[in-house]
């Protein structure tokens, strides 16, 4: 059995549990203290708002931790907000988070709340089947380190879903539209690793 992380500090935790949950071998894990780190075979960080976020996880003394953990090889998957969090560099912004995955985001760049939109296509690396994937003030990555990270899925010329060794992210929610496939690439990913 896998044990599955989810960061549960804020932002959309339950959906990822209950998506991991409809996958076979997999128990997810609440994560909200350094304990709760003990077992875990991958993390991840969910969307909501990255600055708050980010002040969680220093108010609790887990930024430096966290930053280790993936630092020395946890699998990671970034939504959205987790994104941010893992990035380099936040345009227009001097603070960042984790600054472990080599790319510049933009947050916001598909505009507000009434802009979210939905978009269903294939992601040939993740899976065989088209996937649903929902932006919701969603950032995109405007510059990366073109050796380290893989682009898995572009929209107009920004990637928006992107691979760095054990480091996964997506600009898009999955778990908010009953969608798994990303859910088992990542636990293969895990298996991999
Ligand atoms: N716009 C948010 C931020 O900048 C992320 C939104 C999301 O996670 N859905 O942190």
């Amino acid at each position: 059995m896998l044990r599955v992380g989810v960061l549960g500090l804020q932002g959309g935790v339950e959906e990822h549990i209950s998506a991991l949950k409809s996958l076979e071998n997999v128990m997810p894990v609440w994560v909200r203290t350094r304990e709760d780190f003990e077992g875990i075979d991958g993390l991840i960080l969910p969307g909501g708002e990255s600055t708050t976020l980010g002040k969680l996880l220093h108010r609790l003394d887990l930024m430096d931790f966290l930053r280790d953990k993936i630092a020395s090889g946890l699998p990671v998957w970034g939504t959205c907000a987790g994104m941010i969090l893992l990035a380099d560099q936040i345009e227009g912004q001097d603070e960042t988070h984790l600054k472990l995955l080599h790319v510049k985001v933009s947050r916001n760049a598909f505009g507000r709340q009434l802009d979210s939109f939905d978009k269903l296509d294939n992601i040939p690396a993740v899976s065989e089947q088209p996937i649903r994937m929902r932006f919701i003030r969603a950032p995109r990555i405007m510059d990366w380190d073109k050796e380290k990270v893989e682009v898995l899925y572009k929209i107009d010329e920004f990637p928006v879903a992107v691979r760095q060794g054990n480091i996964l992210a997506t600009s898009f929610h999955p778990e908010l539209v009953g969608e798994n496939q990303v859910h088992q690439y990542f636990v293969d990913m895990i298996y991999k690793i």
